[in-house]
């Protein structure tokens, strides 16, 4: 059966023109994320964030090296916008997250973004870093609605995100891909300076699965709606993978799919802090796998990860 993103009934019916106003709205005094800066954005100002009002696009295009069920064969059409309301210490991306690498751009611009990546064929659009680009997803979707955008949306986030910008996204967002990257608080705060990052990131992804429920995949194989949760595994344990994994299984669905992510190495500042300061270890990522499944999980993507063979 063919789906219908979402956001095409929303369009149809005006409350995408709607919520992409009260979204823009909360940049006066920003709360879009836990962060809750009040920067008022429309005016210049900026908060944790470092993003205005206007959206930093870092690169776009076609990516092959996404999620099987993204991918198939026209690849994920990924947008990677710059600064990050997370800021991880050990970012691989770290000149677009933590520097700002990129281009200011218009609504406009971003939509037509998004009508080249569906033209090049992708399957969705996949919005990379998008919390604190919210207000400036939803204008460009309305506008990319009105020219003919018709893929599913993909929000790709750190997971560092508030109920209330989530219910926003409602009728919008078709695919939450978001990470759970740390189960302890203390771990979290040193790594990202997000002490209530573990509780957030349990209500957003709670919320998002409320939304879309479980990963749906068309006759192709390829994602259409539904939820699909990254964790990166970290040496020393650090993560928290086991208690992630049993949260997944349990508190939201043991039909999650999950991404158990094994290419950790040390990237941005990692090496300030001494557990992170090496790659991961072949045993510790298999043993993540096997955490994963012992909590009941069974829809587990595929590793690609190459392993070094001493
Ligand atoms: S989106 Fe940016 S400015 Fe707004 S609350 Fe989050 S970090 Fe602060």
């Amino acid at each position: 059966m063919e789906y219908r993103p979402v956001y095409i009934t929303s369009f149809k019916n005006g409350s995408l023109r709607q919520k992409a106003q009260q979204a823009r709205a909360k940049l006066a005094a920003c709360t879009l994320c836990p962060r809750r800066c009040e920067a008022n954005r429309l005016q210049g100002q900026t908060g944790f964030c470092k993003t205005a009002h206007q959206a930093i696009v870092a690169s776009y295009g076609p990516h092959f090296g996404e999620e099987r069920p993204l991918v198939g064969k026209g690849g994920s059409g990924t947008i990677f916008f710059a600064y990050c309301n997370l800021l991880c210490i050990f970012c691989q991306n770290y000149e677009i997250s933590h520097l700002g690498e990129g281009q200011a751009v218009s609504d406009e611009q971003l939509a037509s973004i998004m009508l080249e990546l569906q033209q090049a064929g992708c399957h969705n659009i996949n919005f990379v870093t998008p919390s604190h680009v919210v207000p400036q997803i939803m204008s460009a979707v309305l506008l990319a609605a009105e020219n003919g955008l018709e893929i599913p949306l993909v929000y790709n986030t750190g997971g560092y995100d508030t109920v209330e910008t989530i219910g926003l996204l409602d009728g919008v967002i078709d695919i939450y891909m978001p990470d759970f990257k740390f189960w302890d608080s203390g771990i979290a705060k040193r790594l990202c300076s997000a002490g209530d990052y573990p509780e957030k990131a349990k209500k957003a992804i709670s919320a998002m699965h409320k939304q879309v429920r479980d990963l749906t995949l068309n006759d192709d194989g390829i994602a259409v709606r539904g939820l699909l949760v990254r964790h990166l595994v970290l040496p020393n344990g650090l993560a928290g993978t086991g208690p992630i994994m049993q949260f997944l299984a349990e508190r939201i669905s043991r039909n999650t799919y999950v991404n158990v992510m094994g290419q950790y190495r040390p990237c941005g500042n990692a090496k300030r802090i001494e557990e992170l300061s090496r790659s991961l270890g072949t045993e510790e990522y298999l043993q993540a796998v096997e955490l994963a499944r012992k909590a009941g999980l069974e829809r587990l993507d595929k590793p690609r990860r190459v392993f070094a063979i001493w």
